[in-house]
């Protein structure tokens, strides 16, 4: 039973009927699975906004379709537009290209289709990019420029440029994109991105998902987004951490904490930082070499002092600080940080986060639970990467410290869940079969002794993301007083057949007791 947007009874359909009266409506819900809303705990909203208006290319069966995809976009374009795509892997492709360095084809295809439209396509982990001449040119990059400290211009044996900019090298051609974009008003910019948040909610609430933690809002998004919740015109629930140097974070310390804005529909009260890449474009900041790239450590892509002093202005201004680490030197710097701060009162409730936590030291995982902190997980990851986490870490590190789910929570850690949209898709039943099966494409398990149950599962996409944002007494479970974020499932999550997990579909989805999306069509925003 709901009443306000939260729940005022839970139990047997009798006693609700009680409650019951003349304005009251029923959905009969059939038998069906019913469920709290999954919470996305680590996503994109406005990466996930902008990739639904421009070119996907997640599902690109290899490089030669992408090439295609480019040159269709040019014919619509005007010359001096910016080509922009996310979502290619190299890893994924068939067949890979004939010409390439380290699996990366070279850029002079695209410039063929492309001669005077810069192109700028993103890797679906969002740590490389792939560019053309004339982005290349207009961003003055050649063959003598300089590799920018944590990125990497990569470069075959003979010096050529191949058209990838790892980490913080992307930043060179980011930022001339960045450039073009200023050209624009600001009227301009700001209608296009309500336009990428309105698509970002409409994906979010068909896949079930009813909140939303966003892992690198700017001051300026915060800003809209603030004007948004303020005008009722948020269809999910937002918690966003920004993304911001020190300086700025220093100078805008008064923009926190917004909390609850409307209801429950905008809380900002949390920091994001970033300290190495991805693993899949040899970002991610490892204690020992790449198993396939002898003698790269990876990429420390964000200053240990800078940090240093963010995780002070956190903890001074009770802010949550949430860590991007993806390799175990990564995860083990970032907990040293940590460390320094907590111990200053180890009772504080801090509930400090790391983002990914995906390859971990084994000595690392009691050091999570010693101080406190929070690995911020997402099961797709590693049935996605699988295929090639083993090339680039060997089997030793891949079977010890690789998405060690299970290894968290028997360690006593909070292991939270979500899809790091638009890296994977946002939908929560692949996301959610990773966790209960560890099965790749192929159907074969990757380390199956570190799956979760079904009810860890679930627990880790609902009520532990909700506590990972100190919003648990709101949201994460069908309980009394609590928000009326409600999914209708097709099938049971619990029992039903493993292999019919994915093909799981949405049948409506409420917030705050509203019916925003229903599979047949009816929706009401
Ligand atoms: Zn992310």
């Amino acid at each position: 039973m709901v009443k306000d947007g939260k729940i005022i009874y839970v139990g047997k359909e009798k006693e609700a009927r009680a409650y019951a009266n003349a304005n009251t409506e029923i959905v009969d819900c059939k038998g069906q699975f019913v469920m709290p809303g999954f919470i996305e705990g680590h996503g994109h909203i406005h990466g996930l906004g902008s990739s639904l208006m421009n070119l996907n290319l997640m599902n690109a069966k290899n490089w030669d379709e992408i090439v295609n995809m480019v040159a269709e976009a040019v014919k619509k374009a005007k010359p001096g537009d910016w080509i922009i795509g996310r979502g290619w892997h190299q890893e994924k492709w068939n067949p890979s290209p004939a010409k390439n360095h380290l699996g990366y084809p070279y850029h002079e295809e695209l410039d063929k289709v492309s001669p005077n439209n810069p192109v700028l396509l993103g890797h679906a982990s969002g740590h490389s990019s792939y560019v053309n001449a004339k982005a290349m040119e207009l961003a003055n990059i050649t063959d003598q420029t300089k590799n920018p400290a944590g990125g990497d211009i990569v470069k075959d044996k003979d010096g050529k440029i191949v058209g990838v900019l790892e980490e913080t090298a992307q930043g060179l051609a980011s930022m001339t994109y960045g450039a073009w974009l200023n050209k624009k008003t600001i009227e301009e910019r700001k209608a296009e991105w309500m336009r990428g948040i309105q698509l970002a909610e409409e994906e979010s609430l068909k896949s079930g998902v009813t909140s939303f933690q966003d892992a690198g809002s700017s001051f300026q998004q915060v800003e809209w987004m603030k004007e948004l919740a303020q005008q009722g015109k948020l269809n999910i629930r937002h918690w966003l951490m920004v993304r911001a140097g020190n300086n700025s974070l220093r100078q805008n310390a008064q923009v926190f904490p917004i909390m609850n804005e409307e209801n429950g529909f905008l809380t900002v009260k949390a920091i994001k930082v970033s300290l190495d890449g991805a693993l899949g474009s040899y970002g991610a900041w490892l204690l020992e070499s790449y198993e396939d790239r002898k003698e790269f450590y990876g990429q420390n892509t964000f200053p240990m002092d800078s940090l240093r002093k963010i995780a002070e202005f956190s903890w001074e201004k009770n802010l949550q600080l949430c860590v991007h680490a993806i390799g175990d030197r990564a995860n083990r710097e970032t907990i040293n940080i940590f460390s320094e701060q907590i111990q200053k009162d180890k009772k504080k409730d801090h509930r400090w986060r790391v983002e990914h936590a995906q390859h971990v030291n084994p000595a690392e995982i009691p050091r999570f639970k010693q101080w406190n902190v929070i690995a911020s997980m997402q099961s797709i990851h590693c049935t996605s990467d699988a295929p090639f986490v083993e090339k680039r870490l060997g089997a030793k590190r891949a079977e010890e410290g690789a998405y060690m789910w299970k290894a968290f929570l028997k360690e006593g850690v909070v292991v939270t869940n979500g899809t790091d949209v638009p890296v994977e898709k946002i939908d929560p039943f692949d996301c959610y079969y990773a966790a209960v099966t560890r099965k790749q494409k192929n159907g074969v398990p990757f380390y199956p002794n570190q799956k979760m149950t079904r009810e860890e599962a679930i627990y880790s996409y609902t009520m532990a993301n909700a506590y990972a944002a100190f919003e648990e007494k709101q949201k994460g479970s069908l309980e009394l007083g609590k928000y009326a974020d409600i999914v209708v499932l097709s099938n049971n999550l619990i029992n039903c057949k493993e292999e019919d997990i994915k093909n799981t579909k949405v049948l409506m989805t409420f917030v705050g007791g509203k019916l925003k999306y229903s599979g047949n069509g009816k929706k009401s925003f």
